[in-house]
């Protein structure tokens, strides 16, 4: 209990308290340099390690606890305490290592009130490194959104404030993009289900919230999987689609972990609003003004939090210039993919399949497609239905056999839980 309260209001404030707030400088100048193409292929093959981290049940078998019980949240790592690497993940990475999938970079260093630093010598914009702390774009990633598309997520939840932003965002029929940490989920079970039962798209923003260039690459991985086995159990067995990196900070050897171990995608922004460091609402109300006032090339590609009653209401009031500014109000998940927010089912209210087939990532090392990192669904082959609870009963009937993808979409991600069934 006492865990319970303290995070769920120290998590901002250390949020806060220690970002630098260089790392949370806007990225609006768009100049940033593309590098080189990552190593490896980043089409998902079918023995891709991802299809056996996340397994489905036999026959399905989705009887996942209801969230908030305390059989959902036994076997997790206890908020506050070291999370340890389950071997069939750590398998996974070292099988990544030993295929030369995963770069062998130092870890940076954190460092107080500044950017995390590298060891001497290494330059954090070499192609080799492409720190994103350092403005260096890998590509692949996603830092911008379609023209005229304001892509819109909140980081840091769920949290007490994240009820007021899904009711604001239900009156108005649209959905947002949550990039959750996985012990703000333990700790606030209700908001997550606000957020998941009213459609919106979850994403993966780590479990602790760390620097994760400072973490070994054992490290890294925990980060990734627990968040994503956690917001597995309580979807019904969707597997994220999409992780942003607390503070920006991500580099090639993060990022190749996140999509050659996991299958995830990284997801930085292009416009800080900066709510996270701000006593009153106008400041931030000032920045959307000032974003919204840009070209429509490329989109606004928003970082946004719900973490206070200032963050959700400086966005509520700003939100009616987003419409009379000419820009389109979409999910990020939803627009970056074309429509399908999870690597096994089209968004939370629609089926998901048994197969779990994964979407293929693009072989070309542009960052200008962002559109085309995924295959659209075959929307005549699945029929969403919305979705008001987490047991995987409510999916059962919804399945759709993998045929919600696209035949580039390959391999097999069984359903059950490694770990906590
Ligand atoms: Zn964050």
């Amino acid at each position: 209990m006492f865990w319970s309260s303290f995070l769920v209001f120290a998590l901002p404030l250390v949020h806060a308290a220690s970002v630098p707030r260089t790392l949370h400088d806007s990225h609006d100048d768009h100049t940033h340099e593309v590098d080189q193409a990552l190593p490896g292929s980043w089409y998902q093959e079918p023995d891709h390690p991802v299809h056996s981290l996340f397994k489905r049940a036999p026959g399905d078998g989705t009887n996942y606890p209801a969230v908030g019980t305390p059989q959902w949240s036994a076997g997790f790592p206890v908020p506050g305490t070291p999370i340890t690497l389950p071997q069939a993940w750590a398998s996974a990475l070292n099988a990544a290592v030993a295929a030369g999938k995963i770069p062998n970079i130092p870890q940076s260093t954190n460092t107080p009130n500044t950017s995390p630093t590298y060891p001497q010598g290494v330059n954090p914009n070499s192609p080799e490194v492409c720190s994103a702390t350092y403005k260096c774009r890998i590509p692949g990633d996603i830092w911008d959104s379609p023209t005229g598309v304001f892509a819109s997520s909140f980081d840091d939840g769920p949290l007490p404030p994240t009820t007021q932003l899904v009711q604001f965002l239900q009156s108005n029929n649209l959905k947002t993009t949550h990039f959750m940490i996985g012990v703000n989920i333990l700790n606030n079970p209700t908001q997550f289900n606000t957020a998941f039962d009213a459609g919106h798209d979850i994403a993966v923003h780590t479990w602790s919230h760390p620097y994760m260039t400072t973490l070994s690459n054992q490290d890294v991985a925990a980060q990734f999987g627990w968040t994503m086995q956690l917001i597995h159990n309580s979807t019904g067995g969707r597997v994220p689609r999409y992780w942003r990196p607390p503070y920006g900070d991500s580099d090639m050897r993060v990022r190749s972990i996140a999509k050659e171990v996991f299958g995830l995608d990284t997801v930085v922004w292009n416009q800080d609003t900066l709510d996270w460091s701000q006593a009153s609402t106008q400041p931030i109300q000032d920045s959307m003004n000032r974003f919204l006032a840009m070209p429509k090339t490329p989109g606004v590609m928003i970082l946004e939090h719900e973490t206070s009653a200032i963050t959700v209401t400086a966005f509520i009031n700003s939100f009616p210039l987003i419409a009379s500014n000419g820009w389109n109000f979409r999910s990020l998940a939803e627009v970056i993919s074309n429509g399908t927010s999870y690597q096994n089912a089209a968004d939370s209210g629609s089926s998901v399949s048994l197969k779990g087939v994964l979407v293929s990532a693009p072989t070309s090392s542009t960052t200008s497609s962002i559109i085309s990192t995924s295959a659209p669904p075959t929307s005549a082959t699945s029929t969403p239905s919305p979705s008001k609870t987490n047991t995987a009963s409510s999916f059962r009937a919804n399945v759709s056999y993998g045929a919600l993808f696209s035949p580039l979409l390959v391999g097999t991600l069984s359903a059950v839980l490694l770990f906590l069934s």
